[in-house]
C-alpha cells in the first residue's frame, strides 16, 4: 500500500483543534487528482515540522473535513539550516532548482536578479515557485516546504543571509576556493549566479558582506547544475546525507 497522501494546511492548534478543513488547491488536488474518499487516511502538514495523521470524515463541494487521529514530529528535516540564494533563471529552470534544493534538504531559497541576469520574476512566477517547493516537500516526505523569497538585487539577497555562520559564493572565475567546503559546521548560505554569471563588482560586494568565494572546479557548470551540485556538497559536508 502506498504511503498516505500529504497535504499542506494552515497552522493546526492541536490538540485543542482536531477537525481540519482542507480547502483551495490542496482540496482540488485531493479530490480530482488523488481521488481521496471518505475514510481515507491522509497526513496534514502545517509547516511547523509536525505531521498530523487524519481520516477524511466528509467531502463537500469545495472542501473536505479531516479528523486528526495523532501527531508525530517529522524526522526528515535537516538538522542544520541551509539557505540557497540562486540567480533567477530562464524558462522553468528556477523551478527545477527549487525542486532539487528542496529534495536535498535546503531550508530556505532566495531568488535574485543581478547584473548579468536576463530572467524576470513576477508574483505569479513566485507563487509557482512556492507551489513547486510544497509539492517537492510532499514528494520527498519532508514536513516543511522551504520558503521561497525574491530579491530585486544581489545586495538585498546577500543582506538577507547576515546571520548565517558559513557564507559561500560560487564564483565561476575563481581558480581556487577561499573556504573549505568539505568541512562545514553550522548554518550555511550558498550563492549561485544566473546563466550570465557574476561580475567582478558583485564578487567584491559579496566579500564585503562576509562571503568567501568557492570554485566548483575547472569547468563552467550551467547555473542549475551548479545549484544542485552545491546543495549536495553542502548537505554532505554538514553530515546530512548519511
Ligand atoms: N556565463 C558565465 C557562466 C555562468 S555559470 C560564463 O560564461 O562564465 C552560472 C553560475 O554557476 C555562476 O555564476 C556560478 O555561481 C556557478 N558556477 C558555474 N561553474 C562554476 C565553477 N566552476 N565554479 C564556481 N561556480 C560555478
Amino acid at each position: 500500500m502506498s504511503a498516505p497522501k500529504r497535504f499542506f494546511v494552515d497552522k493546526i492548534n492541536y490538540p485543542e483543534v482536531t477537525k481540519v478543513y482542507l480547502e483551495g488547491e490542496e482540496f482540488i488536488h485531493a479530490k480530482t487528482v488523488l481521488r481521496v474518499e471518505t475514510g481515507t487516511e491522509i497526513v496534514l502538514l502545517d509547516g511547523s515540522g509536525k505531521e498530523f495523521s487524519a481520516i477524511v470524515a466528509d467531502i463537500e463541494k469545495k472542501r473536505l473535513l479531516a479528523h486528526i487521529t495523532g501527531v508525530i514530529d517529522g524526522d526528515k528535516e535537516p538538522t542544520t539550516p541551509v539557505y540557497l540564494l540562486c540567480g533567477a533563471l530562464k524558462g522553468d529552470k528556477t523551478e527545477f532548482v527549487v525542486q532539487k534544493a528542496c529534495e536535498l534538504g535546503v531550508s530556505k531559497i532566495g531568488v535574485f536578479s543581478s547584473d548579468y541576469c536576463s530572467a524576470y520574476m513576477n508574483e505569479n512566477k513566485l507563487e509557482r515557485l512556492r507551489k513547486v517547493s510544497r509539492e517537492a516537500a510532499k514528494q520527498c516526505l519532508r514536513s516543511r516546504a522551504p520558503e521561497v523569497e525574491y530579491f530585486n538585487g544581489l545586495e538585498e539577497a546577500l543582506a538577507s543571509a547576515a546571520e548565517y555562520e558559513n557564507k559561500l559564493f560560487a564564483c565561476e572565475f575563481l581558480h581556487s576556493s577561499e573556504a573549505d567546503i568539505s568541512k562545514l559546521d553550522g548554518a550555511t548560505v550558498v550563492v549561485v549566479g544566473s546563466e550570465g554569471g557574476f561580475s567582478e563588482r558583485e564578487y567584491e560586494v559579496a566579500k564585503q558582506h562576509g562571503f568567501s568565494g568557492i570554485s566548483l572546479g575547472k569547468r563552467i557548470l550551467r547555473a542549475e547544475t551548479a545549484a544542485v551540485a552545491v546543495c549536495a556538497l553542502v548537505a554532505f559536508a554538514l553530515g546530512e546525507l548519511k
